[in-house]
């Protein structure tokens, strides 16, 4: 076993604190690298402050890591030494069961396996993440990272850009299509950028009217404010897709009033409690309320590849490790530019 260096919630409410902890000795599949930079995704406060349930303490977050090479196994060709790398929400799966074959591992029928807060096939114990110096994954769930890119963009691509670059292709938005992005935080400000890229017609919906530059910025062509009564008015029966990217509780019925027929709003954001849908805002309209989870790994690739070939990164607000407190109070007041990611040498 080698020892770790981490940071970690002891429960549902301390702030976060040292832990130090063991990863498992290098197997011959596996690859070790140094973690250089974490994404600091809203899926982390939720677990940390056990708003899902099945919290196991203390944990680990951190499922937006990248770093460089340290160690490999003697079976891995895809990686050396020094190359970098990167690892998102999942570090293992069946492999075999249908939805494995077909490169939906987030689906996988045995149950994947998590990168943080998940029972560890390996060790027996619970996976811990990237909130540490470094991490052993077996090669099949490390993904290639490009050296064109600043590797603190990068991390979020890791989670935030695949969760909705997936759904994104999915439904094959493209040009001609009117597509709305609602909530602009980590998830948010990449489905903007994604859309954008993607030739579709963006508009931006947010709570804070603040952001309407940045979100302009980012991609978007149009900008409304969710809290003003007259602006949601135009809106009705307008978009043909729209993502939905909270992360607190709020009436689904209210965007689904703004598709157009055929339309689908497809919720990638979780928040912790359940929400009430009126039939009628689907009837009219024949209208989908769909979902996406993440995305597998070959699709996780595709995403780093074209974010490599067209420019595109997260942007970032470095911070230290220590600040990750204050950094997880600012994300519930939405006070998110656009992803916190944490310079890992500060651990
Ligand atoms: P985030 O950076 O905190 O962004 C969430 C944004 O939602 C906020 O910036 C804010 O944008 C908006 N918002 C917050 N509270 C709101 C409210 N009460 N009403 C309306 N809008 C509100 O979070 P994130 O990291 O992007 O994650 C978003 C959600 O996706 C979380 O629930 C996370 O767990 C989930 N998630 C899901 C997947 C998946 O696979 N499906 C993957 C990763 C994360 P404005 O200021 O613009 O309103
Ligand atoms: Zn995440
Ligand atoms: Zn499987």
């Amino acid at each position: 076993m080698q020892a770790t260096k981490g940071y970690a919630a002891f429960d549902e409410k301390s702030p976060l604190g040292a832990f130090n902890f063991e990863r498992r000795e290098v197997g011959p599949h596996d690859v070790q690298f140094e973690i250089l930079y974490c994404g600091v995704c809203h899926s982390d406060l939720h677990q940390v402050r056990n708003e899902w349930g099945g919290t196991v303490y203390p944990i680990v977050p951190g499922h937006e890591i990248v770093g460089r090479v340290t160690q490999v196994g003697e079976h891995v060709k895809k990686f050396k030494v020094g190359d970098l790398a990167g690892v998102g929400c999942l570090v293992d799966s069946c492999r075999e069961c249908d939805n494995c074959r077909k490169g939906l591992e987030q689906f996988c029928r045995n149950g994947s396996t998590g990168t943080y807060n998940a029972k560890d096939k390996v060790s027996g114990g619970v996976t811990y993440g990237g909130y540490s110096n470094q991490i052993v994954v077996t090669d099949d769930f490390v993904l290639k990272v490009s050296d064109k890119l600043p590797l603190e963009g990068v991390a979020p691509l890791l989670c935030a850009g695949i969760t909705t670059y997936s759904p994104l292709r999915h439904w094959n938005v493209g040009k001609g299509h009117k597509v709305a992005v609602v909530g602009l935080g980590g998830l948010g400000h990449m489905a903007v950028k994604f859309a954008a890229s993607f030739g579709a017609d963006v508009t931006m919906l947010s709570t804070s009217p603040e952001k309407e530059k940045d979100a302009r910025h980012l991609g978007a062509h149009h900008f409304a404010l969710t809290k003003d009564p007259d602006q949601l008015s135009t809106l009705k029966g307008k978009f043909n897709f729209i993502i939905d990217t909270v992360s607190a509780p709020h009436d689904y019925n209210q965007y689904l009033s703004m598709l157009d027929t055929d339309g689908v709003m497809i919720c990638v954001g979780a928040p912790p409690t359940p929400s009430q849908i009126m039939a009628f805002s689907l009837i009219g309209g024949r209208r989908s309320l769909a979902g996406s989870l993440i995305g597998g790994l070959p699709e996780t690739q595709e995403m780093l590849d074209y974010c490599a070939e067209h420019n595109i990164t997260s942007d970032v607000e470095v911070i230290d490790m220590k600040y990750i407190d204050t950094a997880y109070e600012r994300m519930l007041k939405g006070d998110v530019k656009y992803r916190f990611v944490i310079d890992m040498s500060t651990l």
